[in-house]
């Protein structure tokens, strides 16, 4: 048993402050997107706001930009030149957009929007390209982007796939590069929109936001999603990428005492061990209180959470994040992410 269970207080705040250090998705000095120019397209903005939803008050124009923010800052560490057609909100035509990433010389155009429909339990994935123009990067993109998102969905079963389609936009049809529009959920789905409320970057620090730590946020989710596409679209190989291979309860009774363990073992894409990650975990006790913690894998890629307790029923455990510096967290390889075992 190399992995260490932690529920000293102090040892989970230095380690919540660890993943806000370390947790970005990838960072690799070297940067295996060297080369390429990103031209991010925040759709909307100024005097078109996009898609509003008044019952969370949330402008789409707004959204997209705090996506495209994030998605800059993921792209930029693996070396990535990103440019934004527009960097606050300002009403921007098509033309000025195309315009932009043509001027830029860019190699790609994402364009980033939300969507939405009048039927609020509408959820769901899709990317768009121009007709007679090239499906490769709205697929590229799509193929990681949806199952990334369901996944993380507040309503898996709601979370359709519309996957790729034709859509005559200027923006992206009169580009000289390669490009797509993406529309990663609906922010007109109640349980969605909630979730959206928490930005990325702090509007006022423009720092990232406390409620976003590790992309956490579901936009944090969205921008992690189409940038795990555009990783796609290059063909990288070179990313490594770890996901939860096991969760394996167990437990102990001493008197009227019950000793919870929950191993989980974190491995990458060959099945090899994941040691130095940091994951972050949640016990739910019988009763429905929640008990957060936090730990790193050992050199066997594994890490053990205990809980002590006095109350019979389940238990539930469950693997919110992992992270790890250099590193993909790719959720959507999980093989378990949840585990219940009833005591005694
Ligand atoms: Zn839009």
């Amino acid at each position: 048993m190399k992995g260490k269970s932690l529920s000293k207080s102090l040892l989970l705040l230095a380690l919540l402050l660890m993943g806000v250090l370390f947790s970005i998705p990838t960072s690799k000095a070297s940067g295996n997107l060297a080369g390429v120019k990103i031209c991010l397209d925040p759709g909307h903005g100024g005097s078109d706001p996009g898609a509003v939803n008044e019952n969370f008050n949330l402008h789409e124009s707004e959204i997209n930009l705090d996506v495209a923010n994030g998605l800059k800052h993921l792209l930029e560490d693996d070396g990535a030149e990103v440019v934004l057609t527009r960097v606050d909100d300002s009403y921007k035509t098509n033309s000025d957009r195309y315009t932009f990433c043509n001027d830029e010389q860019a190699t790609i155009l994402v364009s980033v929007h939300t969507n939405s429909v009048t039927d609020p339990t509408w959820d769901g994935s899709m990317a768009l390209y121009a007709p007679s123009r090239d499906p490769d990067l709205a697929r590229a993109i799509h193929d990681e982007m949806y199952p990334f998102l369901r996944i993380t969905a507040p309503d898996q079963d709601a979370f359709r796939d519309f996957g790729i389609g034709n859509y005559a936009s200027g923006v992206l049809f009169k580009c000289n590069m390669p490009a797509a529009m993406m529309e990663p959920l609906f922010m007109s789905h109640p349980a969605e929109a909630a979730l959206l409320v928490e930005s990325i970057y702090d509007p006022i620090t423009s720092k990232l936001s406390a409620g976003c730590e590790e992309f956490s946020c579901r936009r944090g989710e969205i921008a992690q999603a189409i940038y795990l596409g555009i990783h796609n679209y290059y063909g990288d190989e070179s990313t490594p990428m770890m996901h939860v291979a096991a969760i394996d309860m167990s437990s102990k009774q001493r008197k009227d005492t019950f000793f919870i363990y929950s191993q989980v073992i974190v491995q990458d894409t060959a099945a090899n061990p994941v040691p130095g990650a940091s994951v972050a975990h949640t016990f739910t006790l019988p009763d429905g209180s929640k008990l957060i913690n936090a730990g790193i894998t050992g050199d066997d890629g594994v890490v053990i959470f205990k809980v002590r307790s006095e109350q019979a029923g389940q238990y539930e455990s469950a693997v919110t994040s992992i992270s790890k510096t250099g590193w993909v967290y790719d959720p959507v390889s999980n093989l378990e992410t949840s585990e219940m075992l009833a005591v005694p």
